[in-house]
């Protein structure tokens, strides 16, 4: 057996293999359309008969390159890019979800996810239940329900750092018949990979680490392809019964272990369209280049900044699952024990004017609606993004009001510290 390019092989590597007199880098095909010589040579890709492009909403080969780096570095079957992680969270759970559907999902997770399945979701009549991802398995297994089909959790939630016993995820997912979809942003593949713990389907927001510049929005869906759907086909007709969108095709019978990307992209991407566009899927691929170079520096860095954060007196308290003696610690270390991401969750002594003030006071670091790129950079999540949820729902989803996001990137560390010194001493 051929041996498994690292990691690191496949950030640079992964991908795109040209083949003799092709160019080197993946190219922008930035073409929306693709041309044949004979109608019945393009009426059999609208059979999905034969493999090949037509239209760019559906695929597009710059699109599947990086897609399909992304599902190496991932260990999956398949992989598709979209044009948000958004769009990635909700095509992955509406691809097997319907009126009537019920989903099992971590309230400790991402404000947008929270807002899309609680509230855009609930209108479609998709039920959801939150679970305190830290609650022992028996009473996690109280949330299911016959019409549940997916459990939903964050490897690392954003901003709580709450890390996600993916294993036990995996093992109440399962044994409900059910697939465990993990959103890995924050990690990357770089520090976990959550299908070795069980996950089935693993998403991204690639506009974090992955671009890492801060460039492009992106997602990307990554399917293990090892969720056996026939066993459950009752639960997942879209998949394994005749599709009457397309001539009443089997999915899971004509793609087998590519059935869900496969569907993802046929049926909801023709419909509903959050494409990723080539130029940015090329910008993308750039930033997956250096991933398993910047990931180790983003930690290493915020590791530093936490335990300095700690012994501040000014500091009342700092979440960072790197940091021995955090209540996540330990999990921290068995998931990700290279490291687990730039971003450090704290909070400061007095109140929250104090705060503001003292973001307000830093230089190079910068107040932005974004985290995990390259630049340091701060938010305060009931302020900025998480102003739409009410205290309660705020602390459901592991966000102290206090609590200040500060996502370390990858300058000198020292230049980090000296901004957060002269902020902290007013
Ligand atoms: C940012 C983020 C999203 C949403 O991604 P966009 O690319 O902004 O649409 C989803 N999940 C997590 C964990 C995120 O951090």
């Amino acid at each position: 057996m051929e041996k498994k390019p690292s990691i690191g092989t496949l950030c640079v590597q992964g991908g795109w293999q040209p083949r003799s007199g092709q160019p080197r880098i993946v190219p922008i095909v930035q073409s929306t359309t693709f041309k044949y010589d004979t109608s019945e040579d393009m009426a059999r890709l609208f059979d999905l008969e034969t493999e090949g492009y037509f239209y760019s909403r559906l695929q597009n080969p710059t699109c599947d390159a990086v897609a399909a780096k992304i599902a190496a570095l991932e260990g999956g079957e398949a992989a598709m890019l979209l044009s948000s992680g958004q769009a990635a969270n909700l095509y992955a759970v509406i691809n097997i979800c319907e009126a009537g559907s019920h989903l099992v999902c971590s309230s400790t997770i991402y404000g947008g996810t929270f807002n899309l399945f609680g509230v855009t979701l609930r209108k479609f009549g998709v039920e959801v239940t939150f679970v305190n991802p830290d609650l022992p398995e028996e009473e996690l297994a109280r949330a299911f329900r016959p019409t549940t089909r997916a459990v939903f959790g964050e490897t690392l939630s954003n901003p709580g750092m709450n890390v996600l016993d993916i294993e036990k995820f995996a093992r109440l997912a399962h044994s409900h018949g059910v697939p465990l979809i993990i959103d890995n942003t924050f990690a990357t593949p770089v520090n976990c990979r959550p299908i070795e713990w069980g996950a089935d389907l693993v998403t991204h927001s690639t506009t974090k680490y992955m671009d890492g510049h801060a460039t492009s929005l992106g997602g990307a869906i990554v399917d293990s392809g090892n969720f056996d759907w026939e066993a459950q086909a009752d639960k997942y007709p879209g998949l394994t019964t005749p599709d009457a969108s397309y001539h009443g095709l089997t999915y899971t019978k004509a793609f087998g272990r590519r059935a869900f990307i496969t569907k993802a992209t046929a049926q909801l991407m023709r419909d509903m369209g959050a494409c990723q566009s080539p130029m940015n899927a090329f910008l993308l691929n750039l930033g997956l280049e250096t991933l398993h170079l910047r990931m180790p520096r983003h930690c290493s860095n915020a590791l530093r900044v936490a335990s300095w954060l700690r012994d501040n007196e000014s500091v009342a308290w700092v979440d960072y699952p790197g940091l021995e003696g955090d209540k996540y610690h330990d999990l921290a270390m068995k998931y990700m024990p290279g490291g687990t991401c730039g971003v450090v969750a704290f909070g400061l002594k007095g109140s929250r004017e104090d705060a503001i003030a003292f973001m307000d006071r830093l230089k190079f670091i910068s107040i932005v609606t974004h985290v995990a790129d390259a630049r340091t950079c701060v938010l305060h999540p009931a302020s900025h993004t998480h102003r739409q949820l009410s205290d309660e729902q705020l602390r459901e989803a592991g966000v102290a009001p206090d609590l200040i996001r500060l996502s370390v990137g990858i300058e000198d560390v020292r230049d980090i510290i000296d901004d957060l010194d002269q902020a902290l001493r007013g």
